[in-house]
């Protein structure tokens, strides 16, 4: 379907024309008129299908065509777990909306209160904003939601996840009356604390799924790796970084000391390297994303932080360095490549204290991986056969993993490398030179 075809306000469909895109992808088809019908959404569809669209296409239209409820309040408020995804979001937003009349703010934790408060002073239409810092500036007074016509929650389930629930309520509550449309977007939104906050915030909402959750990404190639211990891990990750023809990677780790002590450890293979996690300040977190987004290094290591909704194209390759807790995240991590139609590899890297997130992960994915090999960095591992008492999947409350115990250091020989597919169509790789000697890690 052609985005000329919706009857998008002609305005809209003029800043929009800067995307360069004809078409829409299937979950924006699906979506779209729904939302400008003005009902709700509980949508979801793969990652990296082009979801933002699918709100704020819908959302500047309504502003263009429907008389505001209020003179002061926001119009739009859109919600996202992390400060680099709504700063991502921000930026789409003020393209379709540049030359308007129409204003925006950035409303994030971490940053300045008061002169976050100055700009709401300025009445803007839209806000995006992470939940917590917005439902302090209720709670201030700083704003109010009367007037809010439309609710939207990216990555709607990590929002609970990351126990953001009762902010989510409040902002609800301070929005309550009927006329306010509400959508939820995520790539996951199958989980029943999904479905119980949907059911107090969404009226008769539209359900549009593009496939399920667990469906094999067709554009992400999945490779899982058994390891014997943290050194075999970093054996192997050097193996990867050294012979693959990567663009540009995302190493996830569970612990944000891991990220430091990885990127460190990447670094002295004289590989560009970057870190991510929530212990840094503001604008070391935002100058990490701008520098990684150009281009200005090539590896990002990143605990979770990372997972949802960012979008840059030349993410080539995707590490677990070890596996997620929540099944999901999975999806989101791995999704991080393979994007808007280009190729992606993800390698999952497993050890003991890995075992059950990765059978967590095939039990979500309803399926089960093929096991990979690198030749000379074979593993002794093989799984754990006993079975786990049954256990209930506690809910993330985004607390780190405790760390990796130090593990006895086994040297591990390394011969010729045998990998598998390295093909990477539409990507300008960078190449590390090859090790000319054999070195323990
Ligand atoms: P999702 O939220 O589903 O993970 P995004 O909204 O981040 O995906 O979109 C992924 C990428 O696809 C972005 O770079 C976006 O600009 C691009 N994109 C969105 N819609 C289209 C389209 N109709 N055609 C081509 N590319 C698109
Ligand atoms: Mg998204």
């Amino acid at each position: 379907m052609l985005f000329s075809e919706f009857d998008l306000d002609s305005r809209l469909m003029k800043s929009f024309g800067h995307f360069g895109y004809e078409h829409a992808t299937e979950i924006q088809e699906r979506a779209i008129p729904e939302a400008m019908a003005g009902k709700d959404l509980l949508a979801s569809s793969k990652t990296g299908s082009g979801k933002t669209l699918a709100y704020l296409l819908p959302a500047v239209h309504r502003l263009y065509t429907r008389k505001a409820l209020a003179k002061r309040d926001p119009r739009v408020l859109i919600l996202v777990p992390t400060r680099e995804l709504a700063k991502q979001v921000y930026a789409t937003l003020r393209t379709l909306i540049a030359g308007t009349r129409f204003s925006s703010i950035l409303v994030l934790g971490g940053e300045n209160f008061n002169d976050q408060h100055k700009n709401f002073q300025k009445d803007p239409h839209f806000v995006v904003a992470t939940p917590g810092r917005m439902a302090d500036h209720l709670k201030q007074r700083n704003v109010f939601l009367e007037g809010l016509e439309m609710l939207i929650l990216d990555e709607a389930d990590r929002m609970l996840d990351l126990g953001f629930a009762a902010d989510l309520r409040a902002i609800n509550n301070a929005a309550n009356h009927r006329r306010r449309q509400t959508l939820f977007f995520s790539a996951t939104l199958d989980n029943t604390d999904v479905n119980e906050i949907a059911q107090e915030l969404l009226h008769e909402p539209v359900r549009v799924a593009i496939g399920h959750s667990q469906d094999e990404h067709q554009d992400i190639k999945q490779y899982v790796y058994l390891c014997d211990h943290l050194d075999h891990k970093q054996a192997l990750l050097e193996h990867f970084i050294r012979s693959l023809t990567i663009k540009q990677a995302i190493i996830f780790t569970a612990t944000k000391s891991d990220t430091v002590r990885l990127a460190e450890l990447i670094g002295s293979w004289d590989v560009r390297t970057g870190s991510l996690n929530g212990d840094m300040s503001q604008s070391a977190r935002s100058k990490v994303m701008d520098d990684f987004a150009r281009g200005k290094f090539d590896v990002l290591v990143s605990t979770d932080l990372a997972s949802r909704g960012l979008d840059i194209a030349s993410v080539s390759h995707v590490f677990n360095f070890d596996i997620p807790k929540p099944a999901e995240e999975f999806v989101h991590r791995t999704g991080r490549t393979g994007r808007a139609g280009f190729k992606g590899e993800a390698i999952s890297l497993v050890g003991p204290k890995d075992w059950f997130n990765f059978k967590d992960v095939e039990e979500f994915l309803k399926r089960t991986f093929v096991l990979s090999k690198v030749e000379g960095l074979e593993p002794t591992f093989t799984g754990i056969a006993s079975k786990r008492a049954p256990q209930k999947q506690a809910k993330p409350k985004n607390k780190p993993k405790p760390k990796a115990n130090k593990v006895q250091k086994k040297p591990v020989a390394r011969k010729k490398v045998v990998f598998q597919d390295q093909t990477q169509q539409g990507f300008e790789p960078f190449r590390l030179p090859k090790k000319k000697t054999q070195q323990d890690v």
